[in-house]
């Protein structure tokens, strides 16, 4: 779930260790730890809390030195799921006899089993953890072959990790392995770096390789040879990491998400470049692989996806229908993997995560693939678990995004549904002409967005007079109605307000009556189709008292009489307006919660990347 990185050369391990987990921290953590080996001997410090109280303990630690000779550690991040966030339970652990130590992302679903085998052969354990067993089950198999005994207990896992092992009776090896949650090797000049993401390692090296499900990675400074859980050889390509370090930095911003927020005029151009062709009116997506046959004969499209990525979902719903005439439903991943989804011969599943490694969307790419379905991911990580199992998709090229709560990564996946379906479209029943106006519309979402981020002292100050209300509902219609949700969950995860996105005619079937003068509504009130029953709805809402804060088009005078304050957002088309208004809604969100003092970045409970189901 959380964050690994590993060191093997000649600088100095315990910094490149802390660096690497200083870049980890974006995901979310609760405690953090290292284990160097120094002169054969595994030395290990572990903090609750941020990265900064393992680096003070470190540093105090090895003031006067190491006092002997080390090459060699491991670290990380932990976002407990077994056991809580204590400093027994941080990673790395030992097993019982300190030969090894281990660090592990994911959930090993067996781990009782094997604490009960392991305990009736004697063994004890410290901790609460799930992680425990794996590293004593090394010990318990090991005669003599690290990599060996690494294997075999892999084989008896059952689960998800993303490992990375060292051994006092093997200085100069790290062993890494997946397994669902991804690891990566960095390769430099007489020194190697492991990860569980490419931003840990970048500030070292570009050459990375992925590695796959099962596949176990003997690493050494100089050399590094694959293998899958039968221990035959394997070759993974070396990719090359195309972004600067520096982008992963704040560059000035207070925070992450708001620099992401601003971002979102280049995300989205990165998004689109190259995709738009004027003279067919389409969009190319090469990496979809899909022929026109294939997608005139698509008698329906199934979504799936978890929490942000599900909302951008739910305005691709409304792209398919209105622009290609394709039956769309949007199914929570975590939902469609246990139920029976009903797919058909000529069903087409779109998967979306940012990540690219999120668990229930895994599982449903895979379940929805078991059952024959074409299945095609849409994630901005490159190489990612999503990305290369569904084999085709289309990647965001959002950028790394640090914050927690996602914004670049939302409007990259809706600028890329529409994309597809305006490239659908074309081929089932638009004109050059009226694909063309679609084309438009999406080359001009950059410089749009540009426009809106001008205003962002405007929506600040309508943040700042509703800071201290305790409860909100956010209402639409439409393409305004996912939005309305994205909105809604934006501030709960941020500004721990309660936050309720609903349907603008739902309301009044029940959720009404929790209206008051406490409680804010934020209406959708875009000139687009809907908005006048939009303004009914804001009606409703004025009876109980509630003040009403409205997102309405630039120039939209009538507006002012039903509502108290007024977030504007350009005039575009429905397909447009979503964008534009989240983007507003994520500025409301984000001032909201920096006015609360809240850890935006980071917040509470939250992880960047869901590997656990
Ligand atoms: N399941 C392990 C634990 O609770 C690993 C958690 C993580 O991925 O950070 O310690």
């Amino acid at each position: 779930m959380c964050g690994i990185v590993g060191y093997i050369g000649e600088h100095n391990v315990e910094d490149a260790l802390i660096n690497g987990l200083k870049r980890l921290e974006y995901r979310g953590y609760d405690s953090a730890g290292m284990s160097l080996l120094i002169n054969d001997k595994i030395e290990t410090v572990k903090k609750i809390g941020k990265t900064q109280n393992l680096h003070d303990a470190v540093t105090k630690k090895y003031s006067g030195g190491k006092g002997g000779v080390c090459t060699t550690g491991i670290a990380h991040t932990r976002w407990a799921t077994h056991g809580m966030p204590t400093e027994e339970n941080a990673h790395p652990h030992l097993d019982m006899n300190g030969n090894f130590a281990l660090v592990h992302n994911g959930i090993i679903e067996n781990y009782k089993n094997l604490k009960d085998k392991l305990v009736s052969h004697g063994y004890t354990f410290k901790s609460g953890t799930d992680t425990e067993v794996i590293v004593n089950l090394i010990d318990y198999l090991y005669e003599k072959d690290f990599f060996k005994a690494v294997a075999a207990a892999l084989k008896e896992l059952h689960g998800t990790f993303g490992i990375a092992v060292i051994s006092k009776r093997h200085p100069g090896n790290i062993v890494v392995a997946r397994r669902g949650s991804p690891i990566v090797v960095g390769l430099g000049t007489n020194e190697m770096l492991v990860g569980s993401d490419v931003s840990a390692l970048v500030a070292y090296t570009r050459r990375v390789i992925y590695l796959n499900d099962d596949d176990i990675a003997m690493v050494k400074k100089d050399d590094v040879q694959i293998y899958n859980i039968d221990e035959v050889p394997v070759t993974r390509e070396t990719a090359l990491v195309d972004w600067d370090p520096g982008e992963i930095e704040k560059s000035g911003y207070k925070h992450f998400m708001l620099k992401e927020i601003e971002e979102q005029p280049d995300s989205v151009r990165n998004s689109i470049r190259g995709r738009i062709d004027f003279k067919t009116g389409t969009a190319i997506l090469q990496g979809l692989n899909i022929t026109p046959k294939e997608v005139s004969g698509t008698t329906d499209i199934t979504i799936t996806a978890c929490g942000t990525s599900y909302i951008a979902g739910l305005v691709g719903e409304y792209y398919f229908e209105d622009l290609a005439d394709i039956p769309t439903e949007v199914a929570q991943a975590a939902e469609f993997r246990y139920r029976n989804p009903i797919l058909k011969p000529n069903s087409l599943v779109v998967a979306i995560s940012q990540s690219g490694e999120t668990a229930d969307t895994l599982a449903a790419v895979r379940e929805a693939a078991g059952k024959g379905a074409s299945v095609v991911s849409l994630c901005n990580v490159v190489g990612s678990t999503i990305a290369r199992e569904a084999g085709r998709g289309v990647y965001l090229h959002a950028g790394p995004e640090i914050s927690v709560a996602s914004t670049k990564a939302f409007t990259c996946q809706v600028a890329v549904l529409l994309m597809m379906a305006l490239k659908f479209g074309r081929i089932n029943r638009l004109s050059i002409d009226a694909g063309n106006l679609i084309a438009d519309e999406i080359e001009s979402i950059p410089e749009m967005i540009s426009k809106l981020l001008k205003t962002k002292s405007e929506i600040e100050k309508i943040a700042e007079k509703y800071a201290a209300a305790e409860d909100f509902f956010y209402i639409g219609r439409g393409y305004m109605y996912p939005a309305a949700l994205e909105g809604a969950l934006k501030l709960k995860e941020i500004s721990y307000i309660h936050a309720e996105g609903y349907h603008a005619a739902e309301l009044k079937h029940g959720p009404i009556a929790l209206l008051d003068e406490k409680v804010p509504v934020v209406a959708l009130a875009n000139d687009i189709p809907g908005k006048d029953k939009v303004i009914g709805n804001i009606q409703e809402c004025r009876a109980r008292k509630s003040p009403v804060i409205a997102v309405a088009t630039e120039g939209d005078e009538e507006i002012k009489e039903y509502v108290e304050d007024i977030i504007r957002v350009p005039k575009t088309s429905k397909y447009i307006a979503p964008i534009l208004t989240v983007i507003a809604l994520q500025l409301f969100a984000y001032y909201i919660a920096d006015k609360r003092g809240r850890d935006i970045d980071k917040p509470r409970n939250l992880a960047k990347s869901v590997t656990v189901e």
